[in-house]
């Protein structure tokens, strides 16, 4: 299956690839480079000229986006409630998206559409990064921060843990991200469960194997 990465850094990316292989652990093939934005509301922005372009112009199977959720409201099971929409929800809006550029967009290159997988980081990618060896950061602990008015640590103390600056050069991002993953590397299953948000991403990218009962996808495991 081919893939296009639609994230904040290369740093993102170069991690994001490494979760992705985690879910599916089979021959993925990345678009590369893959798309930048910078940050929200980039993201939103610039996705309906990604996917236009992936889909006309490319072979590209799915698009794979990934944005930080910052401050904006965390989505939750009741907002995955048929034609639920919430309007300050990245997930929701991104999904929202995807769904009305791909609506317009007649047959191409043997594909009905493009497939996406949606992950939101909340409140940001290196809360990801601090999973599995920090216990006090998980979605849940900023949700319950968020309802209580208390948030349990900030952005810049995130990356703090992880890079030991809130100003990492991009090697020192690169490596210190890769350092980190490499724990989910063979089993994601602690990051989808206590990140809902990376576990919606995972989700999709399962859906899409079944969706696309791709023959590519049944070449033996990428080499680890
Ligand atoms: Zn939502």
């Amino acid at each position: 299956m081919k893939v296009a990465v639609l994230s904040e850094s290369p740093a993102d990316e170069i991690a994001l690839r490494v979760l992705v292989a985690a879910v599916l652990p089979r021959a993925l093939e990345f678009v590369a480079p893959g798309f930048r934005a910078r940050g929200w509301p980039h993201v939103a922005q610039v996705m309906p000229a990604v996917i236009r372009h992936l889909y006309l112009n490319t072979d590209t199977d799915l698009l794979l986006v990934v944005a930080d959720s910052d401050d904006s409201v965390v989505h939750t099971a009741r907002h995955e409630a048929p034609e639920y929409f919430h309007p300050r929800c990245r997930m929701c809006q991104l999904r929202a998206v995807h769904r009305q550029t791909t609506k317009r967009l007649p047959p191409a290159h043997g594909r009905e559409r493009l497939l996406r997988a949606v992950g939101i980081a909340v409140p940001a990618i290196e809360a990801w990064y601090l999973c599995g060896r920090d216990d006090s950061v998980s979605e849940e602990a900023w949700l319950s921060g968020q309802r209580d008015g208390r948030l349990p640590y900030t952005r810049s103390e995130l990356k703090f843990r992880v890079y030991g600056t809130d100003r990492p050069s991009l090697p020192h991002e690169i490596n210190c991200a890769l350092h980190e993953v490499a724990r989910h590397r063979h089993d994601p299953r602690r990051l989808t469960n206590d990140f809902p948000g990376f576990a919606a991403l995972a989700a999709d990218l399962l859906a899409a194997v079944k969706v696309g009962g791709d023959d590519r996808l049944k070449a033996p495991p990428a080499s680890r």
